[in-house]
């Protein structure tokens, strides 16, 4: 076999042993195709995921070849086998739930997203990630750049409601700076260039990217 292949897309195309088909197509549970979605199973878990691809790659010596750099590559080529399941197909087969995939067609999708999880899977592991952690922590994050009261309903990057927000705060500084001078007093700008801070302090907390719901 071919070192590139090695671990998780064997496991998941169904050529790798029963402990590893286990988390392959035939056990996902059914998709509702008229809500598009479906819940996983519960009982198998990230960490799992991770220790069984770690033996399945330890039960033949290819830890040698799951470099970071070759699980990425390998990553990245099973999400271009998924693209290809989608490429070219009329927009009205590709709605939610896939209604125009026939059932291999299906079993393909499965897989290739198989595939690609599995890979990811094993890349955090040999490069020391806790991937449930910093999934759950980079939710929190997208959460905190996208607030649901702002950005309910737009797909606007994060960028825009910033350059919103700080159009606002130039605009309520000088409003507050008139009125200071007309009043004689700086009260309103103090207060305007303190909550300045404050936002400022947050935005430069926050990471480049986009939120999950983002391409
Ligand atoms: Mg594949």
């Amino acid at each position: 076999m071919d070192s590139s292949d090695a671990g998780a897309d064997a496991s998941a195309s169904g050529s790798g042993p029963q402990q590893a088909q286990e988390v392959g197509a035939s056990e996902t549970q059914p998709v509702n195709p008229e809500a598009g979605s479906s819940r996983f199973r519960e009982d198998v878990t990230l960490e799992s995921l991770r220790q069984r691809l770690a033996d399945f790659a330890a039960e033949r010596d290819w830890d040698q070849y799951h470099t970071p750099r070759n699980l990425l590559l390998a990553m990245v080529g099973e999400a271009g086998e998924l693209c290809e399941l989608f490429q070219w197909r009329p927009d009205a087969e590709v709605t939610r739930g896939l209604p125009g995939f026939t059932p291999k067609e299906r079993t393909a999708v499965e897989e290739e997203l198989a595939d690609v999880l599995l890979y990811l899977v094993r890349l955090a592991d040999v490069c020391g990630v806790d991937l449930p952690a910093a999934a759950t922590a980079k939710i929190a994050k997208n959460a905190a750049k996208y607030p649901a009261e702002r950005c309910r309903g737009s797909s606007a990057k994060y960028t825009e409601y910033q350059a919103m927000r700080a159009e606002a705060r130039a605009r309520r500084g000088a409003r507050g700076q008139a009125e200071g001078e007309e009043r004689g007093t700086e009260e309103q700008g103090t207060e305007a260039q303190a909550e300045d801070g404050e936002e400022g302090g947050q935005e430069r907390g926050q990471e480049e990217g986009q939120g999950q719901g983002r391409g």
